[in-house]
Protein backbone atom coordinates (compact mmCIF):
# COMPACT_ATOMS: atom_id res chain seq x y z
CA UNK A 1 0.00 0.00 0.00
CA UNK A 2 2.72 1.97 0.86
CA UNK A 3 4.51 1.62 -2.50
CA UNK A 4 5.72 5.16 -4.44
CA UNK A 5 3.94 4.76 -7.55
CA UNK A 6 5.43 8.08 -9.05
CA UNK A 7 9.29 8.95 -7.96
CA UNK A 8 10.80 12.32 -9.27
CA UNK A 9 14.45 13.08 -8.95
CA UNK A 10 15.45 16.67 -9.71
CA UNK A 11 13.19 17.21 -12.34
CA UNK A 12 13.63 20.66 -14.38
CA UNK A 13 12.08 22.36 -17.55
CA UNK A 14 13.00 25.56 -19.44
CA UNK A 15 10.74 26.64 -22.09
CA UNK A 16 12.84 27.59 -24.88
CA UNK A 17 11.18 31.27 -25.21
CA UNK A 18 12.41 32.07 -21.63
CA UNK A 19 15.19 32.24 -19.85
CA UNK A 20 13.92 31.14 -16.13
CA UNK A 21 12.80 27.64 -14.78
CA UNK A 22 9.26 26.55 -15.48
CA UNK A 23 10.79 23.29 -13.03
CA UNK A 24 13.36 24.01 -10.75
CA UNK A 25 14.53 20.58 -9.29
CA UNK A 26 11.97 19.09 -8.30
CA UNK A 27 11.75 15.84 -6.04
CA UNK A 28 8.14 14.30 -5.61
CA UNK A 29 7.51 10.97 -4.19
CA UNK A 30 3.60 9.79 -5.18
CA UNK A 31 2.28 6.71 -2.80
CA UNK A 32 0.24 4.36 -4.81
CA UNK A 33 -3.49 4.64 -3.59
CA UNK A 34 -3.43 8.44 -2.35
CA UNK A 35 -5.16 11.55 -3.56
CA UNK A 36 -1.90 13.51 -4.38
CA UNK A 37 -2.37 17.21 -4.44
CA UNK A 38 0.20 19.60 -6.47
CA UNK A 39 -0.39 23.18 -5.18
CA UNK A 40 0.32 26.25 -6.05
CA UNK A 41 -0.64 29.76 -7.50
CA UNK A 42 -0.54 30.57 -10.52
CA UNK A 43 2.51 29.97 -12.73
CA UNK A 44 4.34 27.62 -10.08
CA UNK A 45 4.88 25.32 -12.67
CA UNK A 46 1.72 22.73 -11.85
CA UNK A 47 0.82 22.00 -15.33
CA UNK A 48 4.45 21.99 -16.70
CA UNK A 49 4.86 19.22 -14.49
CA UNK A 50 1.17 17.62 -15.48
CA UNK A 51 2.06 17.97 -18.96
CA UNK A 52 5.60 16.47 -18.80
CA UNK A 53 3.91 13.07 -17.35
CA UNK A 54 1.54 13.58 -20.07
CA UNK A 55 3.64 13.03 -22.84
CA UNK A 56 2.82 16.56 -23.84
CA UNK A 57 5.95 18.86 -22.82
CA UNK A 58 9.56 17.64 -22.88
CA UNK A 59 11.72 17.74 -19.57
CA UNK A 60 15.05 19.71 -19.83
CA UNK A 61 16.82 16.98 -17.32
CA UNK A 62 15.82 14.55 -14.30
CA UNK A 63 13.95 11.45 -13.91
CA UNK A 64 10.57 10.39 -13.75
CA UNK A 65 9.93 6.78 -12.88
CA UNK A 66 6.35 5.98 -12.84
CA UNK A 67 5.92 1.92 -11.88
CA UNK A 68 9.52 2.00 -11.72
CA UNK A 69 9.29 2.55 -15.78
CA UNK A 70 11.49 5.21 -16.73
CA UNK A 71 9.47 7.97 -18.64
CA UNK A 72 12.20 8.60 -21.24
CA UNK A 73 12.89 4.30 -21.92
CA UNK A 74 9.16 3.43 -21.61
CA UNK A 75 6.53 6.50 -22.49
CA UNK A 76 4.49 4.51 -24.04
CA UNK A 77 3.58 1.90 -21.88
CA UNK A 78 3.45 4.99 -19.07
CA UNK A 79 1.60 7.26 -21.38
CA UNK A 80 -0.88 3.87 -20.97
CA UNK A 81 -1.01 4.02 -17.34
CA UNK A 82 -2.44 7.58 -16.98
CA UNK A 83 -5.63 9.30 -18.08
CA UNK A 84 -4.64 12.80 -17.85
CA UNK A 85 -7.22 15.57 -17.74
CA UNK A 86 -5.63 18.64 -18.81
CA UNK A 87 -6.59 22.20 -17.69
CA UNK A 88 -7.88 23.20 -21.08
CA UNK A 89 -10.78 22.13 -22.15
CA UNK A 90 -10.32 20.45 -26.04
CA UNK A 91 -13.32 18.43 -26.95
CA UNK A 92 -14.43 18.45 -30.37
CA UNK A 93 -17.79 20.19 -31.12
CA UNK A 94 -18.90 18.50 -33.83
CA UNK A 95 -18.96 15.48 -32.18
CA UNK A 96 -21.66 13.40 -29.41
CA UNK A 97 -19.81 12.52 -25.97
CA UNK A 98 -20.54 9.11 -27.01
CA UNK A 99 -18.42 9.57 -30.56
CA UNK A 100 -15.77 11.62 -27.90
CA UNK A 101 -15.58 8.71 -25.77
CA UNK A 102 -15.36 5.83 -28.68
CA UNK A 103 -12.72 7.62 -30.32
CA UNK A 104 -10.57 7.61 -27.25
CA UNK A 105 -11.42 4.04 -26.91
CA UNK A 106 -9.90 3.54 -30.57
CA UNK A 107 -6.97 5.28 -29.94
CA UNK A 108 -6.05 2.87 -26.95
CA UNK A 109 -7.14 -0.46 -28.96
CA UNK A 110 -9.87 -0.98 -26.33
CA UNK A 111 -12.54 -3.92 -27.34
CA UNK A 112 -15.82 -2.88 -28.44
CA UNK A 113 -16.58 -5.63 -25.44
CA UNK A 114 -14.77 -3.93 -22.92
CA UNK A 115 -16.09 -0.30 -23.77
CA UNK A 116 -17.17 1.12 -20.90
CA UNK A 117 -18.26 4.29 -22.23
CA UNK A 118 -21.88 4.30 -21.08
CA UNK A 119 -21.03 3.45 -18.07
CA UNK A 120 -18.39 5.77 -17.19
CA UNK A 121 -21.09 8.57 -19.19
CA UNK A 122 -23.47 7.57 -16.57
CA UNK A 123 -21.03 8.10 -13.79
CA UNK A 124 -20.50 11.41 -14.44
CA UNK A 125 -23.89 12.08 -15.48
CA UNK A 126 -23.69 12.64 -19.21
CA UNK A 127 -25.43 9.85 -20.24
CA UNK A 128 -28.87 11.69 -21.23
CA UNK A 129 -25.93 14.16 -23.28
CA UNK A 130 -24.65 10.84 -25.18
CA UNK A 131 -25.73 11.62 -28.02
CA UNK A 132 -26.04 15.22 -28.16
CA UNK A 133 -23.66 17.58 -29.95
CA UNK A 134 -20.72 18.54 -27.45
CA UNK A 135 -21.25 22.03 -28.56
CA UNK A 136 -24.76 22.18 -26.75
CA UNK A 137 -22.73 20.86 -23.68
CA UNK A 138 -22.38 23.49 -20.86
CA UNK A 139 -18.91 24.34 -19.54
CA UNK A 140 -19.50 21.91 -16.54
CA UNK A 141 -20.72 18.95 -18.77
CA UNK A 142 -17.61 19.61 -21.06
CA UNK A 143 -15.28 19.56 -18.54
CA UNK A 144 -16.85 16.27 -17.24
CA UNK A 145 -16.50 14.59 -20.36
CA UNK A 146 -13.04 15.14 -20.30
CA UNK A 147 -12.83 13.12 -16.97
CA UNK A 148 -14.96 10.63 -18.61
CA UNK A 149 -12.69 10.57 -21.83
CA UNK A 150 -9.45 10.15 -19.19
CA UNK A 151 -11.17 7.39 -17.71
CA UNK A 152 -11.88 4.83 -21.08
CA UNK A 153 -8.86 2.72 -20.91
CA UNK A 154 -9.32 2.44 -16.87
CA UNK A 155 -5.99 4.07 -15.91
CA UNK A 156 -4.45 3.26 -12.26
CA UNK A 157 -3.58 6.92 -12.50
CA UNK A 158 -5.90 9.67 -13.11
CA UNK A 159 -4.26 13.12 -13.62
CA UNK A 160 -6.41 16.23 -13.22
CA UNK A 161 -4.78 19.44 -13.79
CA UNK A 162 -6.98 22.25 -11.82
CA UNK A 163 -10.31 20.28 -12.17
CA UNK A 164 -12.64 22.52 -11.04
CA UNK A 165 -11.51 25.69 -11.87
CA UNK A 166 -14.18 28.04 -12.90
CA UNK A 167 -16.41 25.60 -12.38
CA UNK A 168 -19.73 26.13 -10.24
CA UNK A 169 -20.52 24.87 -6.84
CA UNK A 170 -22.60 21.93 -7.35
CA UNK A 171 -20.88 20.41 -10.07
CA UNK A 172 -17.24 20.84 -7.97
CA UNK A 173 -19.08 18.95 -5.33
CA UNK A 174 -19.85 16.12 -7.55
CA UNK A 175 -16.40 16.28 -9.17
CA UNK A 176 -14.70 15.49 -5.69
CA UNK A 177 -17.28 12.95 -4.81
CA UNK A 178 -16.66 11.32 -8.02
CA UNK A 179 -13.25 11.58 -7.73
CA UNK A 180 -13.28 9.91 -4.46
CA UNK A 181 -14.96 6.92 -6.11
CA UNK A 182 -12.55 6.35 -7.75
CA UNK A 183 -9.96 6.40 -5.70
CA UNK A 184 -11.73 4.07 -3.34
CA UNK A 185 -12.09 2.18 -6.00
CA UNK A 186 -7.87 1.97 -6.46
CA UNK A 187 -7.50 4.55 -8.52
CA UNK A 188 -4.80 6.71 -7.62
CA UNK A 189 -5.27 10.73 -8.24
CA UNK A 190 -3.07 13.51 -8.55
CA UNK A 191 -4.81 16.42 -9.34
CA UNK A 192 -3.33 20.43 -8.77
CA UNK A 193 -5.50 23.23 -8.00
CA UNK A 194 -3.98 26.54 -6.45
CA UNK A 195 -7.75 26.76 -4.13
CA UNK A 196 -6.34 25.44 -1.06
CA UNK A 197 -10.18 23.89 0.14
CA UNK A 198 -9.73 21.93 -2.68
CA UNK A 199 -6.87 20.43 -1.59
CA UNK A 200 -7.78 20.84 2.05
CA UNK A 201 -11.30 18.34 1.18
CA UNK A 202 -9.88 15.83 -1.40
CA UNK A 203 -5.85 15.35 -0.79
CA UNK A 204 -4.29 12.97 1.91
CA UNK A 205 -0.89 13.96 0.67
CA UNK A 206 0.19 17.81 -0.97
CA UNK A 207 3.27 19.02 -2.02
CA UNK A 208 3.06 23.50 -2.22
CA UNK A 209 5.11 23.97 -5.37
CA UNK A 210 6.16 27.65 -6.04
CA UNK A 211 8.29 29.35 -8.36
CA UNK A 212 9.43 25.84 -9.56
CA UNK A 213 10.30 24.65 -6.42
CA UNK A 214 8.30 22.45 -4.22
CA UNK A 215 8.39 23.99 -0.63
CA UNK A 216 6.96 21.55 0.89
CA UNK A 217 5.98 17.81 0.90
CA UNK A 218 3.91 16.30 3.41
CA UNK A 219 0.94 14.90 4.71
CA UNK A 220 -2.81 16.87 4.53
CA UNK A 221 -2.70 17.62 8.18
CA UNK A 222 1.08 18.84 8.55
CA UNK A 223 0.56 21.22 5.87
CA UNK A 224 -2.82 22.48 6.91
CA UNK A 225 -1.46 23.00 10.75
CA UNK A 226 0.48 25.92 9.18
CA UNK A 227 -2.78 27.08 8.12
CA UNK A 228 -4.20 27.23 11.92
CA UNK A 229 -2.47 30.60 12.58
CA UNK A 230 -4.67 33.90 13.00
CA UNK A 231 -4.00 37.32 13.82
CA UNK A 232 -5.24 39.86 15.48
CA UNK A 233 -5.32 43.69 15.44
CA UNK A 234 -6.57 45.83 18.26
CA UNK A 235 -6.24 49.55 18.20
CA UNK A 236 -6.89 51.90 21.16
CA UNK A 237 -8.06 55.13 22.19
CA UNK A 238 -5.14 55.93 24.31
CA UNK A 239 -1.12 56.18 23.55
CA UNK A 240 -0.66 54.20 26.87
CA UNK A 241 -1.19 50.87 26.64
CA UNK A 242 0.47 48.11 27.74
CA UNK A 243 0.48 44.46 26.09
CA UNK A 244 -0.30 42.40 29.11
CA UNK A 245 2.42 40.08 29.93
CA UNK A 246 0.79 36.80 29.14
CA UNK A 247 0.13 38.27 25.42
CA UNK A 248 3.78 39.10 25.10
CA UNK A 249 4.64 35.99 23.11
CA UNK A 250 1.88 36.87 20.84
CA UNK A 251 2.92 40.15 20.15
CA UNK A 252 4.28 40.93 16.91
CA UNK A 253 4.07 44.33 15.70
CA UNK A 254 3.29 47.58 18.40
CA UNK A 255 3.05 50.90 17.12
CA UNK A 256 2.07 54.13 19.70
CA UNK A 257 -1.98 53.06 19.66
CA UNK A 258 -1.94 49.71 18.42
CA UNK A 259 -0.84 46.59 18.36
CA UNK A 260 -0.85 42.93 16.17
CA UNK A 261 -1.30 39.51 17.63
CA UNK A 262 -0.49 36.26 16.37
CA UNK A 263 -2.09 33.18 18.18
CA UNK A 264 -2.98 29.56 16.92
CA UNK A 265 -6.94 29.28 16.10
CA UNK A 266 -6.63 25.95 17.86
CA UNK A 267 -4.89 27.18 21.32
CA UNK A 268 -6.68 30.93 21.81
CA UNK A 269 -9.70 32.19 20.01
CA UNK A 270 -10.03 36.40 20.15
CA UNK A 271 -12.50 36.55 22.55
CA UNK A 272 -10.11 35.72 24.74
CA UNK A 273 -7.19 37.58 23.70
CA UNK A 274 -9.56 40.85 24.08
CA UNK A 275 -10.96 39.81 27.13
CA UNK A 276 -7.56 39.56 28.42
CA UNK A 277 -7.25 43.43 27.26
CA UNK A 278 -9.88 44.41 28.34
CA UNK A 279 -9.47 43.64 32.07
CA UNK A 280 -6.69 46.37 31.61
CA UNK A 281 -9.20 49.11 30.97
CA UNK A 282 -7.92 50.30 28.23
CA UNK A 283 -10.30 51.35 25.46
CA UNK A 284 -10.25 49.86 22.60
CA UNK A 285 -11.01 51.60 18.97
CA UNK A 286 -11.07 48.78 16.26
CA UNK A 287 -10.55 45.43 16.49
CA UNK A 288 -9.93 43.31 13.23
CA UNK A 289 -8.85 39.48 12.41
CA UNK A 290 -6.96 37.96 9.83
CA UNK A 291 -6.61 34.60 8.56
CA UNK A 292 -3.46 33.62 7.51
CA UNK A 293 -3.74 32.49 3.75
CA UNK A 294 -2.27 30.33 1.00
CA UNK A 295 -0.23 33.40 -0.20
CA UNK A 296 1.35 33.74 3.45
CA UNK A 297 1.49 29.86 3.63
CA UNK A 298 4.05 29.98 0.77
CA UNK A 299 5.74 33.08 2.46
CA UNK A 300 6.40 31.16 5.66
CA UNK A 301 7.79 28.04 4.12
CA UNK A 302 9.95 30.20 1.69
CA UNK A 303 11.06 31.99 4.94
CA UNK A 304 12.14 28.37 6.35
P1 LIG B 1 0.76 26.61 -13.34
O1 LIG B 1 0.09 25.49 -14.03
O2 LIG B 1 1.20 26.29 -11.95
O3 LIG B 1 -0.05 27.87 -13.37
P2 LIG B 1 2.60 26.53 -15.57
O4 LIG B 1 3.28 25.22 -15.51
O5 LIG B 1 1.51 26.70 -16.55
O6 LIG B 1 2.13 26.95 -14.11
O7 LIG B 1 3.70 27.65 -15.86
C1 LIG B 1 4.92 27.72 -15.17
C2 LIG B 1 5.79 28.80 -15.82
O8 LIG B 1 6.16 28.39 -17.11
C3 LIG B 1 5.09 30.13 -15.96
O9 LIG B 1 6.02 31.14 -15.74
C4 LIG B 1 4.62 30.12 -17.40
O10 LIG B 1 4.54 31.42 -17.90
C5 LIG B 1 5.72 29.33 -18.09
N1 LIG B 1 5.19 28.58 -19.24
C6 LIG B 1 4.21 27.65 -19.24
N2 LIG B 1 4.01 27.14 -20.48
C7 LIG B 1 4.91 27.76 -21.28
C8 LIG B 1 5.21 27.68 -22.68
N3 LIG B 1 4.56 26.82 -23.49
N4 LIG B 1 6.19 28.46 -23.15
C9 LIG B 1 6.87 29.31 -22.36
N5 LIG B 1 6.64 29.45 -21.04
C10 LIG B 1 5.67 28.68 -20.50
MG1 LIG C 1 -1.80 25.31 -14.76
Amino acid sequence: MNKNIIVVNNLTKKYKTTDKFALNGIDLKIRKGSIFGLLGPNGAGKSTFINILAGLVNKTSGEVRVFDLDLDKDPKTIRGNLGVVPQEINIDPFFTPMQVMNNQAGMYGIKKKNNQSLEILKNLNLDDKANAYSRSLSGGMKRRLMVAKAMVHSPPIIILDEPTAGVDVELRNKLWEYIRKLNKAGTTIILTTHYLKEAEILCDELAVINKGKVIACDTKKNILSLLDEKYLILEFENTSFKVPERLKKYCIKKTKNSVELKFNKSENSVTNLVKVFEKTKVKIKDISTKDSDLEEIFINLLKK
